[in-house]
């Protein structure tokens, strides 16, 4: 996909839809929209066949959320979490409340997701009601999305990657975003650790894999690998 039809993808403001194969030939579908005030990109993928699905970081706006899941009509079986920073975990609790569904988030963010109060009063953001989580590991996967454990924005800091006929996705939460990688001065980030997950996990995927960041436009991974100012291949 070539840098004109990216810019035609407008993640981060009004949703876009990509249709994929999906491995077993049926298709999936993947949207992407900003939610809360600090906008998140929130992923929806889901298979029209079998109507089933998943939402990656409902970070706020549940109902919202709650709305698009119910006119698209697919279930939602799990809530996927990048990290735990507030921002990304803000709708959580309401979804899994209203949807009976697991929430998974990475061992290691254990000590952010107890310290939601902490993270929004550095802020001064509202409080944000406590999701409970379920641990994901490198390697698992979840409704075609395999979890890459990628510590360095936070130490359980994990993009998702999804490799379809129709080509490769990955979801890459605030560890790479288009022209940019993720703050490292927070909770448990580490400059080196950033740099190595990048290099290590997600350069040495197909070029052609679109990126849809936790925040702003969607890249690629050749673009970002060629041009980063921060980390190159
Ligand atoms: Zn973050
Ligand atoms: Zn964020």
């Amino acid at each position: 996909m070539g840098r004109d039809s990216l810019r035609q993808i407008r993640v981060g403001t009004d949703g876009a839809e990509f249709p994929y194969h999906g491995p077993g030939g049926g298709m999936l579908k993947l949207e992407s929209f900003a939610v809360g005030p600090l906008g998140c990109n929130c992923s929806l993928l889901w298979d029209p066949e079998a109507g089933t699905g998943v939402v990656v970081d409902p970070g706020g706006e549940g109902a919202r959320i709650q709305r698009r899941v119910a006119q698209l009509g697919f279930k939602v079986q799990a809530l996927l979490h990048t990290h735990a920073h507030f921002d990304h975990v803000g709708a959580t609790r309401e979804l899994q409340d209203l949807w009976q569904c697991p929430a998974y988030l990475h061992e290691a963010d254990g000590n952010l997701i107890e310290h939601l109060d902490m993270q929004t009063g550095l802020f001064g953001m509202a409080s944000v009601p406590r999701p409970e989580t379920e641990h994901q590991a490198h390697g698992e996967r979840r409704e075609g999305l395999a979890v890459l454990h990628t510590p360095g924005h936070t130490p359980g800091s994990c993009c998702f990657h999804g490799a379809f006929d129709q080509g490769q996705v990955v979801l890459s939460g605030d560890t790479l975003f288009a022209g940019g990688i993720g703050r490292t001065d927070l909770w448990g980030g580490s400059s080196p650790q950033i740099v190595d997950s990048i290099q290590r996990h997600l350069y040495t995927l197909d070029p052609g894999t679109l990126v849809i960041p936790g925040h702003g436009p969607a890249t690629t991974i050749g673009e970002e690998s060629i041009d980063n100012p921060f980390v190159r291949k």
